[in-house]
């Protein structure tokens, strides 16, 4: 980019934000970062590591408790839309994975089905995927129908709303997949995830997430 390019560029942008001034998305606050200092500073990097009693998930991770401003950058992504996450949340996916460094031959990003696409406009799982080595995620998994969204429901509700939801279309026999989601809670999705991905003959399937809820 040219320099008076370049400058043009800054000046709209200094232009933009004085008239509409950025807020954090988590507290609302006008702040030149996002999110702001103070919640960035609230987020505790905990780096959970579990293995679960669940039976087809292989082990998951997740640098964030689902409570207090991680919970509230999830959901002000999901539900508010406020994609100005996406470069730091993606920015945390990033450095647990190098922190994680699994042995995987691909990455998935839980689906979400086209009519939940088309309202929502993107898929928070694939904006957390951005910056993860782009030549291994792949879209090896699709949602084959609309479900309730989870966090309306039960925990024995979610699993009975989410069988059948999802399918691999893909070869992936005998290779280890990583799938990527914002949240981890009672493993539901992650887990009917993994049972299509098993089914397709995947050999290992961990889950990276932003937050998993304590346990
Ligand atoms: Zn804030």
């Amino acid at each position: 980019m040219s320099e008076a390019k370049s400058l043009l560029n800054s000046f709209f942008d200094a232009l933009v934000s004085a008239v509409y001034p950025r807020k954090c998305p988590v507290c609302r606050r006008v702040s030149g970062a996002i999110p702001c200092a103070r919640c960035g500073q609230s987020l505790v990097r905990e780096n959970f590591r579990f293995e679960l009693p669940l039976p087809l998930v292989d082990e998951v991770r997740a640098f964030y408790s689902y409570e207090a401003s991680a919970a509230e950058l999830v959901k002000a992504l999901k539900y508010r839309r406020e994609t100005s996450l996406v470069r730091f949340m993606s920015n945390e996916m990033h450095d647990l994975f190098l922190a994680w460094d699994p042995e995987i031959d691909t990455i998935v990003p839980v689906p979400i089905h086209r009519s939940r696409l088309s309202w929502r406009g993107f898929n928070q799982a694939s904006s957390l995927c951005e910056r993860l080595p782009s030549h291994l995620v792949g879209q090896d998994l699709v949602r084959i129908r609309r479900t309730m969204p989870q966090v309306k429901l039960t925990p024995e509700e979610r699993s009975a709303n989410l069988v059948g939801a999802f399918r691999c279309p893909s070869d992936i026999v005998g290779k280890r997949v990583l799938l990527v989601d914002d949240v981890f809670t009672t493993g539901a999705t992650a887990n009917e995830c993994a049972k299509a991905l098993k089914e397709a003959g995947a050999s290992w399937v961990g889950v990276l997430v932003f937050a998993v809820r304590r346990r």
